[in-house]
């Protein structure tokens, strides 16, 4: 079975990733490397290479990879960066951006997943992921600036936080909702403000206020 999944593994990058467009090779080698089966709920091993997102309970899920490797790709990190990523979920995309950065520090509201994704990373070893039990419209101030900020949640505006966690030249990459319609935005500090712009339409959940 293992080496099942690494064939799905291969095909994921080739098929969904490199074939619509992702062309970060650290990033593709990240995929290759990240047991999404890992991440899902036992009863979904089966479908952890489909290019979809999957319950993993608490009202959560773990999104697609196709999205989560554009997220990453539009944040322009590299292996000195250090990464805010809100929304830890099955901690994923936390895994996948430990791969090619220094430090991710991940936030998550709901104690039972905080547990279920430490023990994941634990379990593969990944030794430079911190993921702390927060309101991630809060930030994590202890660990700023970062260089650049990630949400697994959808917001109608980036919160102050963000802004005032993110260092000049930083990117914050999330879903943003208006007028029942949602879009990744990519807003970056830029000197004397920030600049936003937006990709492609996607279906998040939204980030709630405070913890459980
Ligand atoms: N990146 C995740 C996807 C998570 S889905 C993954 O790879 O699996 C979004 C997550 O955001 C859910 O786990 C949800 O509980 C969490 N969330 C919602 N509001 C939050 C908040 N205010 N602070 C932190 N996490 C929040």
């Amino acid at each position: 079975m293992l080496n099942e999944y690494k064939k799905r593994r291969e095909i994921l990058v080739e098929e969904y990733l490199k074939g619509r467009g992702i062309v970060n090779p650290h990033l593709l080698d990240a995929f290759l490397e990240v047991p999404r089966e890992e991440f899902v709920l036992e009863k979904h091993k089966e479908m952890a290479y489909l290019d979809m997102a999957l319950p993993i309970g608490y009202g959560a899920t773990i999104s697609q990879p196709f999205v989560v490797a554009k997220m990453c790709e539009s944040l322009e990190v590299n292996r000195n960066s250090i990464v805010l990523d809100i929304g830890t979920g099955s901690g994923y995309q936390a895994a996948i951006l430990s791969r090619v950065t220094k430090k991710v520090v991940s936030i998550e509201r709901v104690s039972k997943l905080v547990n279920s994704a430490k023990e994941t990373i634990k379990k593969l070893g990944y030794e430079n992921i911190k993921i702390v039990h927060g309101d991630g419209f809060e930030g994590y101030k202890e660990e700023a600036p970062y260089d650049a900020i990630i949400s697994g949640a959808r917001v109608r505006d980036i919160p102050k936080a963000w802004k005032e966690q993110i260092k000049s030249g930083g990117t914050i990459v999330y879903p943003e909702i208006m007028g029942g319609y949602e879009k990744i935005a990519i807003t970056k500090r830029v000197e004397g403000g920030f600049k936003k712009s937006y990709s492609f339409g996607v279906v998040f959940v939204p980030l709630k206020k405070g913890v459980v």
